[in-house]
């Protein structure tokens, strides 16, 4: 069995696999383990999920682990990633370095032929009975045809592509284009030690306050008196994590009702205010509009210069509360008070090009010594698309997808039998804990293949007829939500030519384990075997 990627999910099923007894071996790009934590090395790099329940609760590993902080930064998730390698020996059955650029299934032999190629251009050839692509959902960065971005003669760089030896802003003048969740951590570092700092910013980005704090021993002897019950419990959350959406709606409770539950969500701080509010906030535009006046109110009392606050947290809402990725900030808000940043709105201010001192917009040119480019991935889809995956009569995936995703239970596709993938399309993925994701989905996954196995079945594949009841469950669960009111990565709408659809499941993950279970339950009846 090939895997690829070794994250949180890769990392899970090579370790089960590997203890119900099967003959598994994995490729990675990286250099080492840790998926989107080995690449996302930016400063201010930084987990927006608690550490509570942003780790495994796998054998126990979380016994001899103290965390530092309630939201650890990239270098500690490493840290992290080697503690799981030396309590589950993973490095031996991994080939770092190693990127797999292809793979197609031999129907007379039933085996994927996957085509490798390590970091000194070698090529590997591995057949193997089961391909199973663990290659997560922001592996492929996505940087905008920008004019001119080759000419510029500073240093440039996607954050997903930061130099491991690491860049210092210290002093420079520090252009930021993009104000998602990763511009806005760069932003917060460079505004401490560069010259000048400029964010453009196309889209406000909706943040919620962090409210880290460091934790010492004692407070990680408390987390750990609950924490095994608390890992638990994230499967019955829409999330995967330890809280869950307040079942009262939004437009039925008082005025004051609803204000204390914002207020208590706002002092917890982290994505509470974001999961854990009124169970109509993302899907009645009257909830959601309450959601946005108070989440604009306490974020323009931060903010000094009235047209920048428009800027930030606009009268009007661009786009409905939280149906675009929630990022988490200690200082960004602050930031625009502060005499060496500027704030560039690029919908009345379009960038023109890239030159070779900087960035010329229709009104202004700017020059800088650092450009960082944090516009995001080709989410959910490009990571398994970028692997040229062929079928059983030589169709791509690609080509598959181009009109739209097809799965089935968002682990399989139609013709391309024995392929499994995790965290991809038409599951929770984005919308549920990354930890949590890789043990649930993955454990679904190791029945599946143990079931298999007993019942000496060798071809396994997705039928076209469930693939479609599960696209029309998808966009059943989808509709009355608001979240095809924001183009956003969640909609595949940052990617020029991107078919424009919700990609994940947004059931919530305890619906989508119930269907998991039911195949599991049946013998996997919904699919075809042989
Ligand atoms: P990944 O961690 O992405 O690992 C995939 C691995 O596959 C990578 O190591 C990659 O190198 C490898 N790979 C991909 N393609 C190939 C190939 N062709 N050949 C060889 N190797 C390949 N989730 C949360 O729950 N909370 C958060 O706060 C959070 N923050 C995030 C911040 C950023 C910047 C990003 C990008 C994502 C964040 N996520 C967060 C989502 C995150 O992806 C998951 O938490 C988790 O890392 C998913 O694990 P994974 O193993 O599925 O994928």
């Amino acid at each position: 069995m090939l895997l690829v990627g070794a994250g949180f999910a890769g990392i899970y099923l090579l370790d089960r696999l590997r203890d119900e007894g099967f003959k598994v071996k994995t490729h990675e790009a990286a250099s080492g383990l840790g998926g989107i934590w080995h690449w996302n090395c930016y400063p201010g790099a930084r987990v927006d999920s608690k550490a509570d329940y942003y780790q495994f609760a796998l054998k126990d590993v979380w016994h001899d682990w103290d965390w530092s902080e309630r939201f650890p930064g990239w270098e500690e998730m490493r840290a992290y990633f080697r503690h799981l390698d030396r309590k589950l020996d993973l490095s031996r059955d991994i080939c770092f370095s190693t990127w797999v650029r292809a793979a197609r299934f031999d129907e007379a032999e039933r085996l994927w032929l996957v085509e490798s190629e390590t970091v000194d251009g070698t090529k590997v050839e591995t057949r193997a009975k089961f391909f199973v692509v663990c290659c997560g959902h922001g592996f492929v960065p996505y940087i905008p045809k920008f004019a001119g971005l080759d000419a510029f003669t500073g240093a440039c760089y996607h954050t997903a592509q930061w130099p491991q030896k690491g860049v210092s802003m210290a002093g420079q003048r520090v252009g930021v284009i993009g104000t998602g969740a990763s511009g806005i951590q760069v932003a917060q570092e460079a505004a401490k030690v560069a010259r000048s700092l400029t964010l453009f910013q196309r889209t406000p980005a909706m943040c919620l306050p962090m409210r880290q704090r460091t934790l010492d021993a004692a407070d990680n002897r408390r987390l750990r008196e609950t924490l095994a019950d608390s890992l638990k419990a994230r499967e019955n959350s829409y999330g995967g994590v330890d809280f869950d959406f307040d079942p009262r709606l939004a437009v039925d409770v008082s005025a004051r009702d609803r204000d204390a539950l914002f207020e208590s969500l706002w002092s917890r701080g982290g994505l509470d205010y974001w999961l854990a509010n009124f169970a109509d906030s993302l899907s009645d535009p009257r909830a959601n509009a309450y959601v946005y006046e108070f989440w604009r109110d306490k974020v323009c009392a931060r903010i000094q210069d009235p047209t920048v606050a428009e800027l930030l947290a606009p009268t009007i809402a661009p786009h409905p509360f939280g149906t675009r990725r929630v990022a988490l900030e200690q200082t960004y808000y602050d930031l625009f008070n502060e005499r060496h940043v500027e704030l560039v709105d690029i919908q009345t201010n379009p960038i023109d090009e890239i030159t070779t001192q900087g960035v010329r917009t229709r009104n202004t040119e700017f020059e800088f010594d650092l450009l960082v480019i944090a516009t995001g991935f080709d989410s959910v889809t490009g990571g398994l698309t970028q692997i040229d995956i062929r079928g059983a009569d030589g169709t791509s995936l690609e080509d598959k997808w181009s009109t739209g995703v097809r799965t089935y239970q968002g682990i399989c596709t139609a013709g391309f039998p024995n392929l499994l993938f995790t965290y991809g399309p038409q599951a929770p993925t984005a919308f549920c804990n990354g930890p949590t994701s890789a043990e649930y989905q993955g454990e679904c996954i190791v029945d599946c293949l143990r079931s298999l196995r007993d019942k000496q079945i060798t071809r396994f594949e997705a039928r076209i007829e469930e693939e479609k009841r599960w696209g029309e469950l998808c966009r059943q669960l989808a509709t009355p939500t608001l979240f095809d009111q924001a183009n956003s990565w969640y909609m595949g709408a940052n990617i020029p030519g991107k078919h424009r659809e919700m990609l994940m499941f947004t059931g919530g993950l305890p619906l989508y384990l119930e269907e998991l279970r039911k195949s599991h339950a049946a013998g996997y009846q919904d699919y075809l075997l042989d």
